[in-house]
Parts: C-alpha cells; sequence; structure tokens
C-alpha cells in the first residue's frame, strides 16, 4: 500500500470519507465526508472564514449553485470550459487526451484536439484498461446542463466555480461597500464540474468545495496597506525563472514584489496570506510551494498567476489554490452580456481642472424638426467626435435610422472644468481555494506510522508511559496494564498529526472501565469541556490501549483517562498524542488546562503534576 492507499484506508475506516452511493457500487468524482471528516472540513473552513472574513473584512454572500445560460456566456465557460476527451473505441472507457500523451510529450497540455489526436495514432497510444484503439480526440464541456423550469425550461448550469456570483453581484457589493476599493468578498459552497475521468480520490470530484475571495481594487494602485505584515516573510517560490532551472527559490515578499518575480503588492500579500493559512490548517511546510505560471498557461487576460502546491506521495505536486490577477476581464465581460456599466466611481484627493469636449444640442430647434426623436438625436449629437460635428450637414444614426442634421441646430466647444472622481473599473485578484484537496493534503501530511518502542526510546518515555506500546509495565495504573495489552500486536501505530486547531475530536474522555464509579466523573468532565466548546469524544469501548490507539488514528491531540487513583486523590490522566507522554492533572480545573493546551499554546509538561511511580 502507498500513503495515498493508508490514507484512504484509514479514512474509509473512521468515519472521515466514503465512496458516495456505495450501496449502489458507487459512482466515480463523488464522496460523502463521514463524521469525522465532515468535521474536520468544516473546521477547516472555519478558519478560512476567520481569515478572510473576519480578518481581511471580506463578507461572505451566497448565491444559487445553479445559474443561467447568460452568466456563463459572459464567463466564458459555455465557450471554452472544456477539457480534451478521447474514448475507448473497444471498452467505451473514457480519458483525458492530454494525460494520455504525457509521457511522450512536454506540451500535452497546449495541444488541440486534432494535435493530440494524431500524437496518439503516432505513438500507437492504447487504452490502459483493455489495449484497445482510441477514437478521434474531442473538447468535451465539463459543465453539467439542467433546465430551469419544467417542460423544455430555460437553460441552466450547475456552477464550476463560485467566482461567478461575486462578480454578478458586483454592483450591490459595490453599494454595500460604499463605493470605496479596495473591497473583497468571499463564498464557501459547491461547484460542479462533469471531470472525463476522475481516478484521484478526493483531488478530482465532479461536485467539490470551493472557497473564492474576489478583491477588486483601483488598477493605478496595486500597493496594499497592510503589505508590512508579510514582507519579511520567507515563502518557497517556484517563479517561472526557477521552473527553468527546475529547482524553488526561498525569498521574501518584500524581494519577490521589488524583483517583480511577483506582479505587485496585492498579490504578494496574498500569496503570503495562503501560506499562512496552509500551515495553519496543517500542511507541512517542507511540502508546500508557490509555482508561478508559464506565460502560455497563464490566462490571456491574467497578468500574474500563482499556485499553491503541495507535495504528494502518489501524485506528486498538487494544485491547491489559485492566486491571480484577473484585471477587469470578468467585470469587462459581464458588461458586455448584460449591457450594464460595471465600474466605481473613485474621488480624486484633490478635485482636477480637466479640459473637455462638449457637445451643447440646440434643443429648441432640434425639437420642431425632430419632434418625438429630438431628445435621441440630441444624445446621438453628443456621442459624436469634434471631426465629425465639423461637418455642415451632420449625419447621426437613431434607432437603425440615419438622419442628417445641419450643423446650425448643435453648438460644441473646448471646456475647462473642475472634475472631482472618474469612472473606473477595477482589477480582481482571486485567491480560489479548493476544500477537498486541502483536507486530502491535511490527512495526508498529518498521517504518519510510527514504530512504538522506538517513539518511546525517542521520546524518553518512561515506565506506564513506555508500558504504552512495548513494555509490561510494573508499577503502573491498571489504566496502563491494559495498554500493555496491545503490546506486539499493535507494535506499529498509526496516528494523524492534526494540529488543535482543525482535530474532529480534540478531547477523549476514557473511563477505565464501564463501572458507574468510573463512567460518572468522566461524564461529568465530558459536561465541563462541552461548555467549553471542545470537541469531546468519550469512548468506554475496549480496553484502554484501544481506545488510545482509535485516538491517535483520529488525530485526538489529548486523551483524559479516569481510573481508580482518580476516586482517590482526584487527578486523571492527560495524555499527548504526538509524545505519547502521560501527566497526572487534578480534575478540578481540567477543562481550563485543556482549553490552554489547545488553544493557548500551554507547555503539556507544565499541565500538571508529573506522573511519578
Ligand atoms: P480552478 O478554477 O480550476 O483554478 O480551481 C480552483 C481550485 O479548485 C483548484 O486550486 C483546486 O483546488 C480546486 N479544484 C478544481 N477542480 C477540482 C476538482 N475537480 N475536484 C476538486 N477540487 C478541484
Amino acid at each position: 500500500m502507498d500513503k495515498y492507499e493508508k490514507v484512504f484506508e484509514l479514512a474509509k475506516r473512521r468515519g472521515f470519507l466514503w465512496n458516495s452511493f456505495e450501496l449502489y457500487g458507487g459512482s466515480r468524482g463523488f464522496y460523502d465526508y463521514g463524521p469525522l471528516g465532515s468535521t474536520l472540513k468544516r473546521r477547516i473552513e472555519q478558519i478560512w472564514r476567520e481569515f478572510y472574513v473576519i480578518q481581511e473584512g471580506h463578507m461572505e454572500i451566497e448565491c444559487p449553485t445553479i445559474g443561467i445560460e447568460e452568466v456563463f456566456i459572459a464567463s466564458g465557460h459555455v465557450g471554452g470550459f472544456s477539457d480534451p476527451l478521447c474514448e475507448c473505441m473497444n471498452c467505451k472507457e473514457a480519458f483525458r487526451a492530454d494525460h494520455l500523451v504525457e509521457d511522450v510529450t512536454e506540451a500535452a497540455g497546449t495541444l488541440s484536439a486534432e494535435d493530440l489526436t494524431r500524437v496518439i495514432r503516432e505513438n500507437e497510444i492504447r487504452c490502459p484498461e483493455c489495449g484497445g484503439e482510441f477514437g478521434e480526440a474531442y473538447e468535451f464541456n465539463l459543465m453539467f446542463k439542467t433546465t430551469i423550469g419544467p417542460g423544455t425550461g430555460r437553460q441552466g448550469y450547475l456552477r464550476p466555480e463560485t467566482a461567478q456570483g461575486m462578480f454578478v453581484d458586483f454592483q450591490r457589493l459595490s453599494r454595500f461597500y460604499r463605493d470605496k476599493l479596495p473591497f473583497g468578498a468571499v463564498q464557501i459552497g459547491k461547484s460542479y464540474r462533469n471531470e472525463i475521468a476522475p481516478r484521484q480520490g478526493v483531488i478530482r470530484l465532479r461536485e467539490f468545495t470551493q472557497a473564492e475571495c474576489e478583491i477588486f481594487v483601483d488598477p493605478r494602485n496595486k500597493k496594499h496597506p497592510n503589505f508590512e505584515r508579510f514582507a519579511d516573510k520567507e515563502l518557497v517560490l517556484y517563479s517561472q525563472e526557477a521552473q527553468k532551472k527546475g529547482e524553488s527559490i526561498r525569498m521574501t515578499v518584500r524581494e519577490a514584489v521589488k524583483s517583480g518575480i511577483i506582479a505587485h503588492e496585492v498579490l504578494g500579500y496574498n500569496i503570503a496570506l495562503t501560506n499562512e493559512f496552509l500551515t495553519k490548517v496543517g500542511m507541512d511546510p517542507a511540502k508546500l510551494r508557490f509555482r508561478q505560471h508559464l506565460t502560455d498557461e497563464m490566462a490571456h487576460y491574467a497578468i500574474d498567476c500563482w499556485d499553491a502546491e503541495i507535495e504528494t506521495e502518489r501524485f506528486g505536486w498538487v494544485e491547491i489554490v489559485g492566486i491571480a490577477d484577473r484585471t477587469d476581464y470578468d467585470l469587462k465581460a459581464h458588461a458586455r452580456v448584460s449591457k450594464t456599466d460595471l465600474y466605481v466611481y473613485v474621488e480624486y484627493d484633490e478635485p482636477k481642472m480637466v479640459t473637455r469636449f462638449v457637445v451643447k444640442p440646440n434643443m429648441a430647434k432640434l425639437g420642431p424638426l425632430f419632434k418625438g426623436k429630438a431628445k435621441a438625436v440630441a444624445d446621438a449629437l453628443k456621442q459624436l467626435s469634434e471631426e465629425e460635428l465639423s461637418k455642415d450637414q451632420i449625419k447621426v444614426t437613431v434607432d437603425g435610422e440615419e438622419l442628417t442634421v445641419s450643423s446650425d441646430v448643435v453648438d460644441f466647444a473646448e471646456e475647462t472644468v473642475k472634475v472631482s472622481g472618474e469612472n473606473v473599473i477595477p482589477h480582481v485578484i482571486e485567491p480560489s481555494y479548493g476544500i477537498d484537496r486541502i483536507f486530502y493534503g491535511v490527512m495526508e501530511h498529518a498521517f504518519d506510522e510510527e514504530n512504538v518502542a522506538q517513539k518511546a526510546a525517542e521520546s524518553g518515555l518512561k515506565g506506564a508511559e513506555a508500558a504504552e506500546g512495548v513494555e509490561k509495565a510494573e508499577k503502573r495504573p491498571e489504566a496502563v496494564k491494559d495498554e500493555s495489552e496491545v503490546e506486539g500486536e499493535e507494535e506499529a501505530r498509526l496516528v494523524m498529526h492534526f494540529s488543535s486547531a482543525v482535530a474532529p475530536v480534540q478531547v477523549a474522555v476514557l473511563p477505565l472501565l464501564t463501572r458507574k464509579e468510573l463512567a460518572d466523573p468522566a461524564k461529568e468532565i465530558v459536561a465541563k469541556l462541552r461548555e467549553k466548546n471542545l470537541l469531546v469524544n468519550y469512548d468506554d469501548s475496549g480496553t484502554i490501549g484501544r481506545r488510545y490507539r482509535r485516538n491517535d488514528e483520529i488525530g485526538t491531540p489529548y486523551s483524559v483517562t479516569v481510573d481508580y487513583d482518580t476516586l482517590q486523590d482526584g487527578t486523571v490522566t492527560i495524555r499527548d498524542r504526538d509524545s505519547m507522554r502521560q501527566i497526572r492533572a487534578p480534575i478540578d480545573g481540567i477543562e481550563n488546562v485543556l482549553y490552554e493546551l489547545i488553544y493557548r499554546g500551554r507547555n503539556f509538561e507544565s499541565a500538571g503534576k508529573p506522573f511519578n511511580f
């Protein structure tokens, strides 16, 4: 089993991830999040909200997951959101044509469907499933179609990204933020892509969760007011230049922006913010980098684009977040299709004197001449250039009809006026997160298989602590005696090193035996911990050793064991998942001790009286 299989085996067994529709044989590209998976995912999303909504002040909105056709015509998804597909003529299995030729050409991602067909034929590439021959490659649109309303209804699509909601609501958002740039809005929700061949667990799904943020900025000012916060933060950058050499570089955000590697401060700040978020939820910094899009993969309208990538054992480097400067492309596209101007009126610091060409149609003369059309003629005249207006007979088009107007009905002149602002189409900086990929990354980076004997030696475990895995403890409470029963058969311990910030269970409360005299104080502890809003698992089934192992596997940072000593001296054992160290602490105030361990970074060794024998 490789790491991916091990992580998935654990994820299924412990209630993190299940194949959707398993009862009916399943369906590729869909996963259910089980009880622990849902909790872990929600906690990741909650931290994302803390970062983007609470700290950055980009308010959250919620738009429909079904969109009308116009939206996706404007966004370009109807016309161009496709992947090249190739079907096996024998077994009918579908494949991404570009993936099929990856081994024979480096340019796989940039080839047209015809070129892909040619490369497949020339290299005699056959179906990996049955060895059959492939048909012609063609572009397959990834959007799920639906109809809105009964009968033939109106064409709709399941949204392939959440971002369009923020663009479509731009005018409302701008007003909400009192037309002051910069402002941003986020959305966390489901997106749908009818992926051709999803074979990579939650990394490539047909229904997945995105967390996207659209930050609207003044195109003339891409400085970030809070740039200093991350300016000296060192990032691992796999820039376009670094990719030529095949080696990433370490550089501070300040240096990267100054040298032009990262296009500007707002982008630099947001890359660093992403770095902060990903490490906070548990991504291993040694397996995290920011890769710049190469010129030929970057969208034509984008100024700069970086992907946060994490290293995984089976799939290598995987994109989990995209951070791009999309310029004014999206707003202009929606303005065009909706025929509505989308801009923000930006006031100057000081009003400016501006010389401009002013057209003044003479309504007293136009009225009798054009009657009901006079206003439309006047408006059409205002659109003309100085040159067009200089002619004796001026031509204008009104409602498709060409009219001639004599020059004496319109005056024009240059005027110097005081202008206090101008209309600006904002540029958009977009951090776009794939929550399911982050979820998998958190799982894989947290996963470890440890040899308990070695671990005990490394952590300097003594007596009862060491007995947890390898030794027969002599003088020790019964709690530990039970753990020694698992010795041998479970020498390898599977452990999820989740940070307390995301762990789906933060504390396990374990009465040594199910007897009432131990269960009652244990349940009281559970109640006290829950009052503190901690996520608690009361577990009384199986030996204590098995319960520790179970909690290691689900990544519970701390376990509290209630034993017979508890009844005598009012103390309990707190066990630290990562070091497997145990301390004895008074039951009184235990909820505060755990709260401090979990949220305030309190040192474990100081959390109670050391466990002496
Ligand atoms: P994109 O709009 O393609 O740049 O996607 C934005 C983010 O969504 C990516 O960085 C991924 O993390 C995530 N994502 C895209 N497609 C999928 C998918 N099929 N399954 C899961 N996550 C995805």
